[in-house]
């Protein structure tokens, strides 16, 4: 079956046209600046020419119509017509405590996945309109919403209450839900199979580290605990946010900096991170990896504060599973950044850890990266977000 993912922001939209029976991605691409003037949308078929088209998009219908124009163009498209794609399958970022699974969605799954957006207020609704778009076009194909909360959604209650008064959790569900949940799940999947092992069997730790960074304990098979919050914002450094801080710190700073709560929260959100930390040299690791090397003080700063916060992490989860089979790098950054995974990994004495500085710096495959010596293996897992969707799609819509 040929399945369209379809991952839906606010004002872009990334797509990918996957084969589940090869998994091989037929098509892909963005449509950036939807409804803000100056839209462009870029597509690449498998083996083909990348095109970037800069086009009006009034609205995200607009967009997935030249999606599907694109997909069906006679000279550069990958299907003959419309009638070839199986299924859709919806990235859906937040689905609360209703979504432990991905669904087939219907009308009663919109109004429960309504319920979700005051919890992820930028996200949710650009997740249904993506959703709403496909249907007007493609009102007979099936589609699958895939919640990137719902791995997480086994975490005990332990893992996943804050220490407030229980009335919050009662009257407004907060509570710690965890993201990326797609990513974890395909990784430490992954990590079992590569590794021969069952993945009932394993305690594996996924080090998801993008722009957006998150980890997370996986227990035989379950997520135990993971490092996000009730939103993104808690947990690691990232690119521009700051993860975990004292919350004692924003009432210091609107005081002494005469800031609101929003300006606070862009702040937190935008202006922290690598980015922040590194006195705004960059929230990219590369610029952060060159100016390591040239000895500049807010690279390096910004470098080793980002892996500390990694490390403790491990630690914290290490002591939730009461010890670690393997420990998984995944995403921009973890797939890429030798770097950081040599920084991480010099905390990890006391697991047995001895890296292969071979295989630490090779790059876009699954790989073990520590020697046949070492007491814990440490795998680099290249993530894959849109194939574990369609695999949803495909496994829910049969
Ligand atoms: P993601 O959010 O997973 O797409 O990751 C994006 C981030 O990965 C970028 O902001 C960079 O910081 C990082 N990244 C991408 N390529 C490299 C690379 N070759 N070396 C170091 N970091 C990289």
């Amino acid at each position: 079956m040929k399945v369209l993912v379809i991952n839906c922001g606010s004002s872009s939209l990334k797509f990918q046209l996957i084969d589940s029976e090869s998994e091989r991605c037929l098509a892909k691409g963005l449509c950036e600046r939807i409804g803000i003037g100056g839209s462009m949308i870029t597509y690449a078929p498998e083996g083909g020419e990348k095109e970037n088209t800069v086009t009006p998009m009034e609205d995200h219908t607009e967009a997935i119509r030249l999606v599907l124009e694109a997909l069906t163009n006679p000279k550069t498209g990958v299907v003959k017509s419309l009638e070839e794609i199986g299924a859709v399958g919806h990235r859906v970022v937040h689905g609360g405590e209703k979504f432990a699974q991905s669904v087939v969605i219907d009308d009663a799954v919109l109004a429960a996945v309504v319920e979700c957006n005051d919890l992820a207020p930028l996200h949710n609704p650009a997740n249904l309109i993506g959703i709403d778009a496909c249907k007007k076009l493609m009102p007979g194909t099936p589609m699958v919403g895939v919640f990137d909360t719902a791995f997480h959604q086994t975490m005990p209650e332990e893992a996943y209450m804050y220490g407030l008064p229980y009335e919050y959790y009662q009257k407004y569900k907060v509570r710690r839900y965890g993201f990326h949940g797609t990513s974890h799940s395909y990784v430490s999947r992954r990590a079992a199979q590569v590794l021969g092992k069952e993945y009932e069997d394993v305690k594996i730790i996924v080090c998801h580290l993008g722009n957006g960074a998150s980890i997370s304990a996986v227990k035989n098979g379950k997520c135990v605990d993971t490092s996000m919050g009730l939103t993104p914002l808690e947990g690691l450094i990232m690119g521009t946010r700051s993860g975990d801080i004292d919350p004692a710190i924003m009432e210091f700073l609107a005081k002494k900096e005469n800031m609101g709560i929003e300006d606070i929260m862009n702040v937190l959100n935008k202006k922290s991170g690598v980015l922040g930390l590194s006195d705004n040299l960059s929230s990219d690791f590369r610029d952060l990896e060159a100016g390591y090397h040239k000895g500049d003080a807010n690279a390096i700063r910004a470098l080793k504060t980002f892996c500390y916060r990694v490390a403790k992490y491990i630690g914290a989860y290490v002591a939730a599973m009461n010890g670690a089979d393997v420990i998984c790098f995944t995403a921009g950054v973890g797939e890429n950044a030798p770097i950081v995974r040599n920084f991480v990994c010099e905390y990890l004495g006391y697991l047995g850890v001895e890296l292969d500085q071979d295989a630490n710096h090779k790059r876009g495959e699954d790989i073990v990266i520590t020697t046949p010596d070492s007491r814990t293996t440490v795998m680099v897992i290249p993530t894959n977000e849109e194939l574990a969707i369609a695999r949803e799609t495909v496994r829910l819509v049969n």
